[in-house]
C-alpha cells in the first residue's frame, strides 16, 4: 500500500507499529540513492505544500535552555497526523552528539494508532534540503550555477546535493571556521559527477561571484554570517541556520531590500532572520510560490530569501515519504508500541495476562530486510 496525500491509512493489519531506526533510514536511503530520495522527498513536498489549507497547522512549542532547545512539531491533514521532537543545541559536538537530532511519528486520525515511529534526523537533514531546493528553483535565477555553502556540518552535504540535483548547481563554494569540515565535505562529495567543491578562504571569498548563497552554520547568537556589502544584485540567500529566537544569521539590512519568502509566517516571525523586523513586515509564504499565486522574484537584480526554520509540514512530508518507501521495501520492526487488548477496555486484565508478553514476542523483534 502506496501512501498518497489522499489515502485513508486505515485498515492497519495488526495492532503493531513500524519502527524505523536511525540505521533502518540509512539503509533505506542507500538503496534507493540519495539523489533519488532528494528528488522523491521534494515531490512529496511540493504535493503537501499545495494541499496547504487542508493543513491543521501551528507553530512548533519551544523549550529553550541556555544551551539549545528542544521543540515538539505536530501536523495534521484530517487523515494523517505526524509530530516531530527535535532538538538544537549547537555545542552538542563537545559530547560527540550532532547538533541536530530529531524521531517522529505518523498516526492514523481515524483512530490515533500510530503506523510509524521513525528516526528523523537523517529525514530532517534530506527534507531541509529539498525544501531549501524546491524554494530556490522557484526563487533563483534560471541560470544559477554556483552556490556558497558558508557552514559545512552535518546538514551541508545534503544541502549541496539538492541543489546539485534539482537546480543543476556545478560548483559549491564551501566555507566553515573548522577546515576540518570543508575538507570531510569535499571528500564525501569527490565522487559526485559535475559537482565541484572549492574550499573558500572567508565567507566573503566564498560569497563573491556565487548566483546561491547559503547559510547552514550553528550558533546560539545573533550572528553576522553575512553583511550587506557580500550581497550583490540578483543573489537568491538560502538562509537556514537561523532557526531560533536570538539565533539568526544575516545583517537585517540584507533582509530590508529584498524579497522574503517563509515556510509559515506565524513561526518564522518568532525563530527566523525576520525576527529582525517589525512583525508586519511584508512577506510570502511557499505554498504561495509553488502554487503560482505569489512570484519567487520578479526581475534578475532583485536579492531572494528563504527565511527557512524549518515547519511541521516538511516532516510531515518526510514521514508520508519513509513510510511508503519503508512500505515498498518491508524495512523495519513491528512493534507493540501501544498497549492494544483484545478487549479494548480490559486494559488492567491484558497487563495482569501472559497477553503482554505475547504481544511481545508475535509482533515485535521481527527484523524485516531490505530487499
Ligand atoms: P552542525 O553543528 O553539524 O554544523 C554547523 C557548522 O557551522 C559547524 O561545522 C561550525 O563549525 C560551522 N560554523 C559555526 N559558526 C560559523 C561561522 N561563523 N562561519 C562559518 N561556519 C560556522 O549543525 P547542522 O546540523 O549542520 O545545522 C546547522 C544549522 O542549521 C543549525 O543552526 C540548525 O539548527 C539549523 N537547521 C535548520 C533547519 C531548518 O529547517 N531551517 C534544519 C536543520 C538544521
Amino acid at each position: 500500500m502506496t501512501l498518497t496525500p489522499r489515502d485513508t491509512p486505515g485498515g492497519n493489519p495488526s495492532p503493531l507499529t513500524r519502527c524505523l531506526d536511525a540505521r533502518d533510514v540509512a539503509a533505506l536511503v542507500r538503496a534507493i540513492g540519495v539523489r533519488q530520495s532528494l528528488v522523491q522527498l521534494a515531490d512529496h513536498l511540493r504535493e503537501d505544500f499545495l494541499r496547504w489549507s487542508a493543513f491543521d497547522k501551528s507553530a512548533r512549542a519551544a523549550s529553550h535552555s541556555d544551551v539549545g532547545v528542544i521543540e515538539l512539531m505536530p501536523v495534521s491533514d484530517g487523515v494523517l497526523h505526524a509530530f516531530k521532537y527535535v532538538n538544537g543545541h549547537p555545542r552538542n559536538a563537545r559530547y560527540a552528539l550532532p547538533t541536530v537530532m530529531a524521531y517522529g511519528a505518523l498516526a492514523d486520525v481515524r483512530t490515533g494508532h500510530p503506523l510509524l515511529l521513525a528516526d528523523l534526523t537523517l529525514a530532517t537533514a534530506l527534507r531541509t534540503a529539498a525544501t531549501s531546493a524546491l524554494a530556490a528553483k522557484a526563487m533563483a535565477r534560471r541560470d544559477a550555477k554556483s552556490m556558497a555553502l558558508i557552514g559545512n556540518g552535518a546538514q551541508a552535504e545534503f544541502q549541496a546535493l539538492a541543489f546539485h540535483a534539482l537546480l543543476g548547481i556545478r560548483e559549491i563554494r564551501a566555507f566553515d571556521i573548522d577546515r576540518r569540515a570543508t575538507d570531510r565535505l569535499a571528500r564525501n562529495l569527490a565522487h559526485v559527477p559535475d559537482l565541484r567543491i572549492v574550499a573558500a578562504a572567508s565567507i566573503a571569498d566564498a560569497v563573491a561571484g556565487a548566483d546561491i548563497v547559503s547559510t547552514v552554520t550553528a550558533d546560539k547568537t545573533r550572528a553576522t554570517i553575512l553583511a550587506p556589502e557580500m550581497i550583490a544584485p540578483g543573489m537568491h540567500l538560502n538562509a537556514v541556520g537561523g532557526d531560533c529566537p536570538g539565533k539568526t544569521e544575516l545583517h537585517a539590512d540584507i533582509l530590508r531590500n529584498a524579497r522574503i519568502v517563509v515556510e509559515y509566517a506565524p513561526q518564522t516571525r518568532i525563530e527566523g532572520e525576520i525576527q529582525q523586523l517589525p512583525p508586519d513586515a511584508p512577506v510570502t509564504e511557499l505554498w504561495e510560490v509553488l502554487a503560482g499565486t505569489s512570484p519567487g522574484r520578479e526581475t534578475r537584480e532583485e536579492v531572494t530569501i528563504f527565511d527557512s526554520v524549518g515547519f511541521a509540514l516538511e516532516d510531515f512530508s518526510a514521514l508520508r515519504w519513509l513510510h511508503n518507501v519503508a512500505l515498498s521495501n518491508d524495512a523495519g520492526e513491528f512493534f507493540a508500541l501501544v498497549a492494544t487488548p483484545r478487549d479494548p477496555r480490559d486494559l488492567y486484565g491484558w497487563m495482569m495476562r501472559e497477553d503482554a508478553s505475547a504481544a511481545k514476542t508475535e509482533g515485535g523483534g521481527v527484523k524485516v530486510a531490505l530487499t
